[in-house]
């Protein structure tokens, strides 16, 4: 959950192995002896449950990010899924000139539902001690104030969906409001994009932001066929980027790449030493469920920890 969910990794500590893949998988997640999941478990809370029982350094973060995405999925559930229809030659021009296609307007926000979901956002936060004192009395001031408006999310939303992105001597919007609205504003963006995720051919795409809302790639995952796909912080869409190249700043030459792995060798982060950035990966070959963004984000904390430890920085 962006930067939020790092915050609340100052206890988690940086276990891992150095190097590369050994090329085989300890099957944590298939032990037989853990609990099943109770039937109304979604399979997405069902991984949050086996990562709090394999790492349970982690179960803060699991149980703060476990209240975000039920209050993201309540509101989702509530949004109607928007019907987006695109002209063909448009939307061809438009991948080939690294332009994300999703318009402002195309998101389908209720902004009672925003700013319910910002104040209970806000809420959990404060409780897992993620926002400051100081900023959460900020953010009390605004939302009395009956933000975030429109014009907050417009602000918000631009700021990564405008290509080539505005210069700006200082961002528009302070960091734990923006943090708070990103997580708030997933549901409007994740509805628009599930429209979009199996109608729209991407391959002219090639850019390391997202094809849908220009935001930033999150985590990547390694698919079963060995392809790298990223996936979006915003709004959790998902594009193929060249696995050999490093999203931040085009860097290909390996040796100066620096590689962590997990014990279990699922996770992976591949540090560029040109930049000082890294992305982490779940490796999905041979694994037994699929990449799902949330969990994988949170399983991936002790990867930051080591990374910053060594000077990388996401
Ligand atoms: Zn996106
Ligand atoms: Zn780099």
């Amino acid at each position: 959950m962006l930067k939020v969910a790092t915050a609340v990794q100052s206890n988690i500590p940086a276990a891992l192995t150095d190097g590369q893949a050994a090329g085989h998988h300890t099957a944590r997640m298939a032990d037989v002896s853990r609990p099943r999941p109770e039937r109304a478990d979604t399979p997405q809370l069902a991984a949050f449950r086996l990562l709090k029982i394999d790492q349970p350094e982690l179960a803060a973060a699991v149980d703060m990010q476990v209240e975000l995405v039920v209050l993201q999925h309540r509101v989702q559930a509530r949004v109607s899924t928007p019907w987006l229809d695109f002209d063909a030659a448009w939307l061809a021009k438009r991948l080939v000139d690294g332009m994300p296609i999703l318009k402002f307007e195309e998101v389908p926000f209720d902004f009672g539902e925003l700013r319910t979901i910002f104040r209970q956002v806000t809420e959990v936060l404060r409780r897992y001690d993620v926002v400051e004192p100081s900023d959460y009395e900020d953010l009390q001031a605004l939302i009395r104030g009956g933000r975030p408006d429109t014009a907050d999310a417009a602000a918000w939303f631009k700021s990564a969906a405008l290509r080539p992105r505005p210069a700006q001597a200082a961002p528009p919007q302070a960091e734990a409001f923006s943090q708070v609205l990103s997580v708030s504003a997933r549901p409007f963006l994740g509805r628009a994009v599930e429209s979009l995720q199996n109608r729209i051919d991407l391959t002219p795409w090639s850019r390391a932001y997202c094809p849908y809302c220009g935001g930033d790639p999150e985590l990547a995952v390694m698919t079963p066929s060995g392809d790298r796909r990223l996936a979006c912080g915003r709004c959790g869409g998902i594009w193929s980027f060249d696995e050999h190249a490093c999203p931040y700043c085009d860097n290909r030459h390996p040796s100066y790449r620096t590689t962590m792995a997990t014990s279990d060798r699922r996770y992976l982060l591949v540090a560029c030493d040109v930049c000082k950035r890294y992305v982490k990966t779940y490796d999905a070959r041979g694994a037994t469920r699929p990449f799902m963004l949330d969990v994988d984000t949170i399983a991936t904390l002790p990867l930051d920890a080591a990374a910053l430890q060594r000077g990388y920085q996401t």
